[in-house]
């Protein structure tokens, strides 16, 4: 059986059993994470149902869930300027890229960013649709190239990986001496995900989610792989259809890091 991937202890409790997937708790540092994860190899291909065109992709899209995409994009953009002081010729890494929604907003913005994927499906789409730079490779790759950026996107992507610790160093290679790491994951301890549990499907996903972060947790994860540098960044989405109150709610529940995402900045430190 698989080891906790924060702390190597073999020793936890059951939190959820979905099907075959067993996801427990770390009885030492409190991790929860996928104790039997499926083979990676077969999965990803077909994560990507696209069902668009690169025009539906717009504030006023005919599909509702891209237009909620749109809105948070254009979001994370925004963050993204604020937090790098609108710096010229930036250049990004997003890990995960998909097919590129969140790559074609900064686009609009005027930052040009990389990225990366193993779907084909969906970089072939990134690639055709929006004519960005996106690339089937590894980090690894990345390393050997000597590719360096001010700032690398990690969307929903890090409960991805089988192994974040290990991931994230490799990541923090990838960064200019003062560059940054933006991360968002699901929210454990979301109102969300406690009420729903694993019918949240957000957060719940035990095919592919193989860590399931509370603030507490992501912050041990990112100080084992050497970024001493991280804070939760207390940051919500303002969504248009949503209304005043629900906006306003999601903003109380993360000032005690409660809303359905965490986010958080760690810088590489190395300046
Ligand atoms: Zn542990």
């Amino acid at each position: 059986m698989r080891v906790c991937p924060n702390c190597k202890s073999s020793e936890n409790r059951l939190r959820i059993k979905e099907k075959e997937f067993l996801v427990v708790e770390c009885n030492s540092c409190g991790l929860v994470y996928l104790l039997n994860p499926p083979d990676e190899s077969v999965i990803y291909e077909d994560y990507y149902q696209i069902e668009f065109k690169g025009t539906d992709y717009r504030g006023d899209s005919n599909y509702p869930h891209l237009r909620e995409i749109f809105e948070i994009n254009k979001q994370r953009t925004e963050l993204i300027k604020e937090i790098t002081k609108g710096k010229a010729d930036l250049s990004l890494l997003d890990i995960g890229c998909g097919s590129g929604l969140f790559l074609k907003s900064c686009k609009d913005e005027g930052i040009n960013g990389e990225g990366i994927d193993v779907s084909n499906t969906a970089l072939g789409f990134a690639g055709n649709e929006f004519g960005l730079s996106v690339y089937n490779k590894r980090v690894e790759e990345l390393i050997s190239e000597n590719r360096k950026y001010d700032m690398i996107t990690l969307w929903h992507v890090l409960e991805h990986f089988l192994e974040p610790i290990e991931e994230l160093k490799k990541i923090k290679e990838l960064l200019t001496p003062d560059g940054i790491l933006l991360i968002e994951v699901p929210n454990l301890k979301s109102i969300k995900f406690r009420l729903s549990g694993h019918k949240w499907k957000g957060g719940n996903h035990p095919l592919y989610h193989r860590s399931f972060f509370t603030s507490r947790t992501l912050m041990n994860t990112l100080s084992e792989s050497g970024f001493n540098k991280a804070e939760r960044l207390k940051f919500t989405y303002r969504l248009s259809n949503k209304g005043y109150l629900y906006n306003l709610s999601k903003k109380v529940f993360n000032t005690f890091a409660a809303d359905a995402f965490l986010n958080f900045a760690a810088r590489n430190g190395n300046e």
